[in-house]
C-alpha cells in the first residue's frame, strides 16, 4: 500500500511526477527533486553574478548603462523583478549555505528551503533563459519502470529522471523494441 507520506514532497513540483502523483520514496525528496535541486542550488551564485546585467530591463545591457541619452528623456525604468530575484538568491544562499540539499530536506521546513532554491532559479531562468531543451522519451524507464525518461538538447545521451538510470540512444532502441516485442 502506497501512503501519502511515500511521496516525494516536492508534491505537483516533483521532477519524476506521473499521471498517479510524486514520485515513491522513503525520503522526504525524492532521488530526481534532490538531485535537480542541488544542481540549480550549485548554479545560484554563478546566475547571482550575471543578473545585474538585466537590471535595466534589456537583454545584454549593463545595470550602470542607466544615463539618459539627451534631457529631458526618463530613465529606464529598473525592471523589479530582477532586482527581487537578486535578493531572494542572496538570502537563499545565506540560508542553505555549504549544506546539501539531501541533508536539509531532512530539517524541519528543509523541504520548504530546498524548493524556495528551485524556484528562484526558475525565476532567474525566465529573465536569462538559462535550461537546456529537454525532450521527454515515452517509454518506460528499463530501471524503475517510471515514465521519466528524456533528452536534453545536444546531449547524446537519454537519463531518467527519477533514477537516474543513463543510456545512449542505440540502448534506447534496443529497448523499445524489446518492450513492442514483448
Ligand atoms: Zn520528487
Ligand atoms: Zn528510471
Amino acid at each position: 500500500m502506497v501512503l501519502m507520506n511515500d511521496r516525494c514532497r516536492a508534491d505537483s513540483q516533483c521532477v519524476a511526477l506521473t499521471t498517479d502523483g510524486a514520485a515513491i520514496t522513503n525520503q522526504p525528496l525524492c532521488h530526481a527533486c534532490v538531485n535537480l535541486l542541488q544542481e540549480r542550488y550549485d548554479e545560484l551564485p554563478e546566475i547571482l553574478r550575471v543578473l545585474p546585467a538585466w537590471k535595466a530591463g534589456m537583454r545584454g545591457e549593463s545595470g550602470e548603462a542607466k544615463v539618459s541619452k539627451s534631457k529631458g528623456e526618463p530613465p529606464l525604468p529598473i525592471n523589479v523583478g530582477v532586482l527581487d530575484v537578486i535578493d531572494m538568491i542572496q538570502g537563499i544562499l545565506e540560508d542553505i549555505g555549504s549544506l546539501r540539499i539531501s541533508d536539509l530536506a531532512r530539517h524541519e521546513n528543509g523541504v520548504g528551503r530546498a524548493l524556495r532554491a528551485g524556484w528562484a532559479w526558475k525565476q532567474a531562468d525566465r529573465i536569462i533563459g538559462i535550461s537546456r531543451a529537454r525532450t521527454r522519451r515515452f517509454s518506460p524507464c528499463q530501471e524503475c519502470g517510471q515514465r521519466s525518461l528524456g533528452q536534453y538538447a545536444g546531449e547524446t545521451k537519454i537519463h531518467c529522471a527519477n533514477c537516474g538510470f543513463s543510456q545512449t540512444l542505440e540502448e534506447y532502441s534496443a529497448h523499445i523494441i524489446t518492450v513492442r516485442k514483448s
